[in-house]
């Protein structure tokens, strides 16, 4: 090689290496100011796998949410992290199995207003996490991760909190006799539950009649309020957890009763979010999340939900009491219309959210939640392989693939002891979606599978102090 051909070969090595960086620099941020998506979460308390009009429920009437799957993409084996309100709602804000945060108890369930614990500030909320990249954030509706300032939405990311900060049945103030009577004909009386807006009480007892109401019109204002800039707003409805209570535009309207009139006014609801985004020219660049914290409450006969085909449900780690009615909606680039048997879980929302966002999935820790995006734009196959099932902190059941295995199983409530399994009872979800068929003796290499994939994950599990079992100082 002569000199000038030297040097024309160190050219072409550096000045290569120079373009691709600048045309790098040239090419469009994939999540630059004018692209990164809005975010809403819309989650519902104690809603059945079976109770939206898409789901297949005969009487409930869901024409928006029916309209959102048609015009977007409805999961069909969609997972929340825990089968009740606290656990659930840490895991979906954090992206990590609640076990990981002490944000459940074998002793106590879920918070209540005499807990002194919450969602500790070392956790880092998808509000934290879509702030760092310039979003404004609120959450309107029920928290459940703590009452106490420190642990309120305005200290884990949220620029407003507008809400009711626990369930609507707890501070109950009617009188004892009345017993469960009090859930057959509710009244706003009995329950001393406070509305928030930011650290302070506004309202108590709230009244619930136009709770769903009043959390929607505080939604639509938040979106015109932010059209201009990227925003992050978590709609979690109080309802249809127990004492069911609706405005009086839906009494009576639904053939499915007090019930159904309440799931009316949430789908009402949605319909509000998705016309006030197209009127604005939002629809395009605003994906909506719809979902629900755990499966209906069953013990309220025909209070709660129902969860369809699937077994049990609120409490239990049957299929009932963790698969959730979801729908996903972005109009140009989810495909509409769409439906997906992948496996999904609420904690994804976590890390698809702050990957569309361009922003960071911490790294100082382990985060369950898998990037979705390949699922929700047809692209390619889902990440998640697995789902672990826990009861406090007990891992109940496992799923890898479409099998399940069961190591322990307990009825949602009662006093029935925990059953422990050896081998697991083992289920083919997929073509056995009701655990009916327990096919264990027939695949003991899937047990042994399983078994290891359960024990690889608890590997992973650091113990931590639980957060649900702190009282209330006095
Ligand atoms: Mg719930």
């Amino acid at each position: 090689m002569n000199c000038s051909a030297r040097i024309d070969s160190k050219l072409k090595r550096t000045a290569f290496p120079l373009f691709f960086l600048f045309s790098l620099l040239l090419l469009p941020n994939v999540a630059s100011a004018e692209t990164k998506p809005n975010i809403i979460v819309v989650y519902a308390d104690d809603l059945g796998y079976g109770d939206l009009a898409c789901f297949g429920h005969p009487t409930i009437k869901t024409p928006h949410l029916d309209q959102m799957a048609a015009e977007g993409m409805k999961f069909t084996q969609f997972y929340s992290a825990a089968p009740v309100c606290t656990p659930s709602r840490a895991a979906l804000l954090t992206g990590r199995y609640p076990i990981r945060s002490g944000m459940c108890s074998d002793k106590r369930r879920v918070l209540f207003p005499n807990s002194g614990g919450g969602l500790p500030s070392s956790e880092i909320t998808l509000a934290e996490a879509l702030k760092e990249t310039g979003y404004q954030t609120a959450c309107v509706g029920k928290w459940h991760l703590g009452h106490l300032p420190e642990f309120l939405p305005t200290s884990h990311g949220f620029d407003s909190y507008y809400g009711i900060p626990y369930s609507n049945d707890m501070d109950r103030v009617a009188e004892r006799k009345l017993g469960r009577k009090i859930f057959l004909d509710p009244k706003v009386k009995y329950w001393n539950v406070p509305l928030m807006r930011d650290t302070k009480v506004i309202e108590r007892p709230a009244d619930q009649t136009t709770i769903t109401k009043r959390y929607t019109e505080a939604a639509v204002k938040f979106i015109q309020k932010n059209q201009k800039q990227p925003f992050y707003l978590y709609l979690a409805h109080s309802m249809p957890h127990v004492p069911l209570f609706r405005s009086k535009e839906f009494v009576d309207k639904s053939l499915r009763g007090l019930y159904g009139d309440v799931i009316e006014e949430i789908d009402w609801s949605v319909g509000q979010i998705l016309q006030e985004l197209k009127s604005l020219g939002l629809d395009q660049n605003t994906i909506v999340w719809f979902s629900s914290d755990n499966g209906p409450w069953l013990i309220f006969d025909q209070h709660g939900g129902s969860a369809g085909l699937l077994r049990e449900g609120k409490g239990s780690t049957w299929e009932g009491g963790m698969r959730e009615p979801t729908l996903a909606w972005w109009p140009g680039h989810i495909p509409s219309g769409s439906v997906s048997q992948e496996l999904g879980s609420t904690m994804d929302i976590f890390t698809t959210s702050i990957k569309l966002a361009g922003g960071n999935v911490p790294a100082d820790r382990v985060v369950d939640g898998v990037d979705l995006t390949s699922v929700l734009m047809d692209t390619g196959k889902g990440l998640r392989d697995e789902m672990v099932y826990y009861r406090g902190t007990k891992l109940m059941a496992f799923r890898k693939g479409p099998w399940k295995a069961h190591f322990i199983t307990k009825p949602a409530y009662g006093k029935e002891p925990f059953q422990e399994h050896d081998p697991p009872v083992l289920y083919h979800l997929e073509h056995d979606p009701s655990e009916k068929h327990d096919v264990a003796k027939d695949h003991p290499e899937v047990i042994k599978e399983l078994l290891a994939a359960a024990k690889k994950h608890q590997q992973t599990v650091k113990p931590v102090p639980s957060q649900l079992e702190i009282p209330l100082a006095k």
